[in-house]
């Protein structure tokens, strides 16, 4: 472990790089700049992201809530609140909303703790009701569909309501540091729009209370939930920073099985879907989840589009989709994936390359526990690509592609269609990331 005051030179070091890049963005020009050239006098919440940090800086980049007027400035503590700074989806008005605390997605406007009971009452639904209808003993193979489903349905948009929240075009959502900032049980849908930033929350619990069950998912049917703590659709120029994501107090080990099968009630982490282009997923904590991040919904998703960059994130306690990349041009660079055993969550893969996806994955470091093997670190389709150097497994530089494609029979193909040039703080040796990412990643490290 670092030392407390070697965390805080690491964090002041961190600090003074991210000033010095906002400089380097806003050295284009614009009215920003007058304000940057004096670095100090830019806070974390008018932060654009730095110029060539991955993706979202391509093109116009990312500033988000920058250009907020004092009367689009909140500080937010309740759901309530929140709901009301967000305003309504469709008005790009930059804001800033600097979020206090720990925000619990269910509860109702005068903040009283709502439950699954809440949501599902006057629907008709019950879980026992449910199981009872859709038994695959009586009912089939064929999908639910019926007054248990409708009435599922029912409970879930009523649960839908109070835990998505819409996020409109030029926003930063930022978690005042020192306030253990998040949202727990919640869904941020960045749905159609343009330039957001979330940074410095943890995003926790998000649950869904009323799982669906799909018998045709798979070969023995699987439970489906619907939220993510992110979630990306046809969203563009995104900077996802420091943040926390996790399952955590309710972990999938202490789930029950319905139907032989999990009653799944997480869905993905950040998942970035319909034709969302331009993204940058950066110094952030992924822990204690299965499906992480699904980048591409389907194998038809969207074609030029899915461009995103992850960099220096930590993976740690997660089964798989880190990510699960489809179709676009993704960059992985600087990432630590601990595939240790976490609370009951253990690795498949971590890199799934298919649909065509052109994966660029360099100088990332694994850290496997004993028996682990470097074959298993992808998955693939036999469709998409991987390519990259310098990728440390357990401190040796391993060719994770050879690895894998020796093993199975879909090959991963060795070769992209691009060449990456937006790589801001891009390190050539992943050696020490493991120790330099455990103190400037995640919720809580800005300050
Ligand atoms: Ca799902
Ligand atoms: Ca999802």
């Amino acid at each position: 472990m670092a030392s407390a005051s070697h965390r805080r030179s690491l964090r002041k070091r961190r600090a003074l790089a991210v000033s010095a890049a906002a400089v380097v963005a806003a050295g284009a020009g614009a009215g920003v700049l007058a304000m940057n050239a004096n670095a100090e006098a830019v806070d974390l919440y008018h932060q654009a992201l730095p110029a060539k940090d991955g993706w979202a800086a391509s093109g116009t980049g990312t500033t988000g809530g920058a250009k907020a007027d004092s009367a689009h400035t909140f500080t937010v503590s309740t759901r309530a609140q929140l709901v009301k700074a967000l305003g309504s989806a469709s008005d790009a008005t930059p804001r800033i909303i600097k979020i206090k605390g720990t925000i619990d997605a269910n509860t109702d406007d005068s903040g009283k703790k709502l439950t699954c009971a809440d949501y599902a009452s006057g629907t008709g639904y019950s879980l026992a009701a449910y199981l009872k209808a859709y038994d695959p003993a009586t009912w089939g193979k064929k999908a639910p569909s019926g007054p248990q489903e409708n009435a599922r349905a029912a409970a879930q948009a009523k649960q839908g309501k109070n835990i998505v929240f819409k996020v409109p075009a030029n926003t930063t959502l930022m978690g005042v540091p020192g306030t253990g900032a998040g949202i727990k049980g919640g869904s941020l849908q960045v749905k159609g729009v343009d330039n957001v930033i979330v940074r410095n929350l943890t995003l926790s619990a998000t649950e869904d209370c009323f799982p669906q069950w799909d018998p045709t998912d798979g070969s023995s049917g699987e439970w489906n939930s619907a939220y993510d703590s992110v979630t990306l659709r046809g969203a563009t120029h995104v900077w996802i920073d420091h943040n926390t994501f996790s399952d955590a107090p309710f972990f999938d080990s202490a789930e029950k099985s319905y139907f032989g099968r999990k009653y799944q009630i997480h869905d993905g982490a950040v998942d970035i879907t319909n034709g969302s282009d331009l993204v940058t997923v950066e110094r952030n904590q992924f822990t204690n989840h299965d499906k992480t991040m699904l980048i591409g919904s389907s194998d038809t998703d969207s074609t030029g589009k899915l461009r995103v960059t992850l960099h220096h994130n930590v993976w740690k306690g997660i089964v798989q989709r880190a990510p699960l990349a489809r179709i676009g041009q993704i960059h992985l660079y600087n990432n630590v994936y601990d595939t240790t055993t976490l609370n009951g969550y253990a690795p498949k893969y971590s890199i799934d390359s298919r649909a065509k996806a052109q994966v660029v994955a360099e100088h990332n470091h694994w850290i496997l526990p004993a028996g682990g093997k470097a074959a298993k670190l992808l998955s693939g389709d036999g469709t998409g690509s991987v390519v990259g150097s310098g990728n440390l497994v357990n401190g040796t530089q391993t060719d994770l592609v050879a690895a894998y494609n020796a093993a199975n029979s879909k090959k991963i193909k060795t070769t992209v269609n691009w060449t990456p040039s937006l790589t801001a703080g891009l390190q050539t040796s992943a050696k020490n990331l493991p120790t330099e990412l455990a103190s400037t990643t995640g919720a809580g490290v800005l300050s």
